[in-house]
């Protein structure tokens, strides 16, 4: 309409470059009208979050609108319980939805566009199983043959077409086709499958009514102009199916249709992005369920602690490209901790305790010593109590009976600091009958907290540490890559991505010692151990007096650190 560029549309990438042109030049004459479009037969993953973040996001930053719509044409596979699934995961994400939408209500409106195609010679009934009808399509260099039925009268296929719907017909007895071409250079347009018997199929929203059920391409574009999409975002995938897309809401009667845009669908190492896999992992019981932790689902994300604002970011952070490429673990973790650094308290948790007796310090003593909760962000204050002994635990590795080089931690001899606390010296060592170290006897100097004579005193190494009397136990679940090659499906012929799986995804740790101020805390709070990760206490597992945690990220990325050493 105006020649004069809008100048603060966000066009950060190809699309919203398009849709930014939509707007600038009033193409569609109403603002940008998006839709994410899941089909409710398993959990989203984070591949749905990247297509949630890219369509919700349009609609927000163009002032549009953009529908939550099941794709649930398919009696088989969907069930109420993922709808419900979807649903959540799409608000905890941060987005609310314009209009929901089903599909499976348009059941009635495809099929009277079904009936118009007839009328229109634009469709025909098919009694050649779908076996024949793909034998029949012919190859990318020849033709297909056309089907004996192709030319049925109107009335015929008009009769036929009714009595698909009426039920009188079994399942494969005919379908319902478009009538193109059986030379088209696209495959998909020779001739596609609009709609297929499946009588009495149970369908978890239209029951065991509704016997003609609309294949995607049939049901897809029709649902978008139904709904007056402007834009189709989808996976490139669907490139090839731009061609029926439009012949179909052209042919329907559409005059404002909306218009499909492929975009790279993401592909992130170490896991599998696909609601059939992902299945497979939940019934195959090598995962705990949808949810669980190690799982790239929305739900196992949450529940594992990743926060909203975190995905978000990552979805920002790779963009949107109009070619595939896999997307390094890395630097989804790295958005993880970015997220979480600023937010979240530290506190003190020993992973692998090892006893320390302080043999200078006062038996029965107990003092209290101050900690920050947030030495990290000077802006942030508040400081916590936490209780000193003569009895503490120490992790395993921060001691070693023979050091290695730039070790500087404890080992006979030597000195370390005690994070918020003193300076401790390893004096002697307690060992079991199998020789193993089980206690290590120091002594503190009194003069090193913090105000002490000899406060300032320098060692090289601080470690943390809990007292051992105050300390609650509590089982901790450190996970690791779900898969232990970048690309499960790059597996050797006659296996699949299940024999990829990495055996040590989750390692618990039955008895880890947590400072006790976190006691008070209600379940599913986030904090970072310090020098150990970041963690949140598991909302269904944590009991009061047992603490579950789950650990959310690393400090670093402990992998790249690995792979250095060689
Ligand atoms: P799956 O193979 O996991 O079932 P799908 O594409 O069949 O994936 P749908 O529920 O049909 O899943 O997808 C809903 C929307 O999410 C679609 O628009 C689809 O393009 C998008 N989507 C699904 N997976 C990805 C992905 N890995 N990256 C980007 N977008 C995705
Ligand atoms: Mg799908």
């Amino acid at each position: 309409m105006s020649d004069t560029p809008i100048p603060d549309l966000p066009r950060r990438d190809f699309i919203r470059e398009l849709v930014a042109d939509d707007v600038a030049t009033g193409r569609f004459g109403r603002p940008p009208a998006t839709r994410f479009p899941p089909e409710p037969n398993g959990f989203l993953h984070m591949g749905h979050a990247k297509s949630i973040c890219l369509n919700f996001g349009i609609a927000r930053e163009f002032g549009g609108t953009c529908n939550l719509r099941f794709d649930d044409t398919n009696p088989f596979t969907e069930e109420m319980q993922y709808v419900e699934a979807i649903k959540r995961d799409v608000e905890w994400l941060g987005f609310k939805w314009d209009g929901e939408f089903y599909a499976s209500d348009y059941f009635e409106q495809l099929y009277d566009i079904a009936e118009l195609l007839v009328k229109k010679g634009k469709a025909y009934v098919d009694d050649q199983t779908e076996e024949e009808i793909r034998t029949n399509r012919g190859t990318v260099t020849s033709p297909g043959t056309p089907s004996p039925f192709r030319n049925r009268s109107t009335d015929e296929n008009l009769d036929l077409l009714r009595r698909m719907k009426a039920g009188e017909f079994a399942d494969g007895a005919c379908v319902l086709r478009a009538k193109i071409d059986m030379a088209h250079p696209n495959m998909i347009m020779r001739d596609p499958l609009l709609l297929r018997i499946r009588r009495g199929a149970h369908h978890y929203r239209r029951g065991t009514s509704w016997h003609i059920f609309p294949l995607y391409d049939f049901a897809h574009g029709l649902s978008d102009a139904i709904e007056g999409i402007t834009r189709s975002l989808c996976t490139l995938e669907f490139k090839d199916n731009r061609d029926i897309y439009d012949w179909l809401v052209e042919h329907a009667g559409f005059t404002d249709p909306p218009r499909q845009i492929e975009f790279a669908r993401l592909e992130l190492d170490y896991t599998v992005l696909s609601k059939r896999k992902l299945l497979r992992l939940v019934n195959e019981g090598h995962v705990s369920g949808w949810d669980d932790p190690r799982m790239p689902t929305i739900a196992g994300l949450r529940r594992r602690g990743v926060r909203p604002e975190a995905i978000r970011d990552f979805a920002e952070v790779i963009g949107v490209a109009r070619k595939d490429a896999r997307v390094e673990i890395a630097s989804f973790e790295h958005a993880v901790r970015n997220d979480l650094n600023m937010e979240v308290p530290r506190v003190l948790c020993v992973l692998k305790p090892l006893k320390v007796v302080l043999t200078n310090y006062p038996e029965g003593r107990v003092e209290m010593l101050e900690a920050q909760n947030y030495p990290h962000d000077v802006p942030k204050t508040g400081t916590r109590q936490i209780p000193f002994s003569r009895e503490l635990y120490i992790d395993r590795d921060d001691f070693m009976e023979v050091p290695a080089k730039k070790f500087f931690r404890l080992s006979p001899g030597s000195e370390v600091r005690l994070r918020f606390g003193y300076i401790i010296k390893c004096e002697e060592l307690v060992k079991d009958a199998a020789g193993n170290v089980v206690e290590l006897r120091c002594t503190y100097d009194a003069e090193t907290k913090s105000g002490g004579a000899n406060s300032d005193k320098k060692v090289k190494g601080t470690i943390h540490w809990v007292s051992a009397a105050q300390a609650l136990s509590c089982e901790v679940r450190l996970y690791d890559r779900l898969f232990s090659i970048p690309d499960p499906d790059d597996v050797p012929e006659g296996q699949d991505f299940i024999s990829a799986l990495n055996p040590d995804s989750l390692v618990v740790i039955p008895e880890a010692k947590v400072e006790p101020t976190v006691g008070q805390d209600p379940v599913g709070t986030r904090y970072q151990f310090e020098r150990a990760g970041y963690f949140m206490s598991d909302v269904e597992d944590s009991r009061p007096g047992k603490l579950v945690f789950n650990r959310i990220v690393g400090l670093r990325d402990s992998w790249a650190k690995e792979v250095k050493k060689g």
